[in-house]
């Protein structure tokens, strides 16, 4: 597999399977924007790291959530090298609550962040993309998308509504011969999962066939193979990354 000379932006690329899935695609050769929302110390660390591969590498701050601002990064990377070949949406948040406690906010913050975001740095990528005549968009779902999860509609929401938007958009971009697909992770080792207590982390093992949390270069190998020429006949499909949780 290889991406030399693709141009590359990962939202979110600062921390855990965001940043592993950058380090991904900078190994394969790929130069690589990320962005995230408050770690800009985490975030240069990265961009050092992608350097040291042979790679262009920027950070770039900017909540998702924002607009118009996926259209001002998406113009930055195309003005500074020349094209956007690769989208990886993968910003993300949980708000976990019972639905009878949960409140507005936690709601729209996590449909905001979670689904909004896909739409405004997909919108803005088509634009490059459509001028350039390809392009590969791959989506981070959940299997809480799949099979919902009590305590996490907001994110479930979030995450089902990421595998329906990604479908149409496949359909309105195939014959521009942009891709989109899902990648669906399960239980991965990152800070997003590292509060989680004992007792339900072994539920969740027991609960996986392969036995064990996944961890976040699993996650980037999927994607890697998304962004490439190895899944150039592959637009709209959603790959479980999960041990078989969701099986
Ligand atoms: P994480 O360790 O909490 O990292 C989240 C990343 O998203 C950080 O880089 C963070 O940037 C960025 N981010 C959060 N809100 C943002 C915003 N408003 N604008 C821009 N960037 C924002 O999470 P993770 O576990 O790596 O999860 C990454 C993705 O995988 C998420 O979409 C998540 O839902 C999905 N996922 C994770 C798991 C899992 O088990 N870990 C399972 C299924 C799906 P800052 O550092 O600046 O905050």
């Amino acid at each position: 597999m290889n991406l030399k000379d693709k141009n590359s932006l990962v939202t979110g690329g600062s921390r855990g399977i965001g940043k592993s899935i950058a380090m991904k695609l900078a190994e394969l050769g790929a130069n690589v924007a990320i962005t995230y929302s408050r770690s800009a110390d985490a975030a240069e660390e990265v961009v050092k790291e992608m350097k040291a591969l042979g790679v262009k590498a920027i950070a770039i701050q900017a909540d998702a959530v924002d607009f118009a601002r996926a259209d001002e990064v998406i113009n930055e990377i195309v003005e500074e090298w020349g094209s956007l070949d690769i989208l990886v949406n993968n910003a993300g948040i949980t708000k976990d609550n019972l639905i009878l406690r949960m409140d507005e906010k936690a709601w729209d913050d996590v449909i905001n962040t979670n689904l909004k975001s896909v739409f405004n740095y997909s919108k803005a990528a088509a634009k490059p993309m459509m001028r350039a005549r390809g392009g590969s968009i791959i989506n981070i779902s959940s299997v809480v998308g799949i099979s919902g999860n009590a305590g996490q509609s907001n994110y479930a929401a979030s995450k089902a509504g990421i595998v329906g938007f990604t479908k149409s958009f496949a359909k309105e971009l195939a014959s521009r011969n942009i891709r989109a697909n899902v990648v669906a992770p399960g239980y991965i080792t990152t800070e997003m999962t590292g509060s989680l207590d004992e007792k339900l982390l072994e539920a969740i093992k027991s609960e996986t066939p392969l036995g064990r949390p996944g961890e976040p270069e699993e996650v980037a190998n999927s994607v890697a193979f998304l962004a490439s020429e190895w899944s150039s006949y592959i637009t709209g499909e959603v790959i479980r990354v999960d041990g078989g949780m969701a099986m």
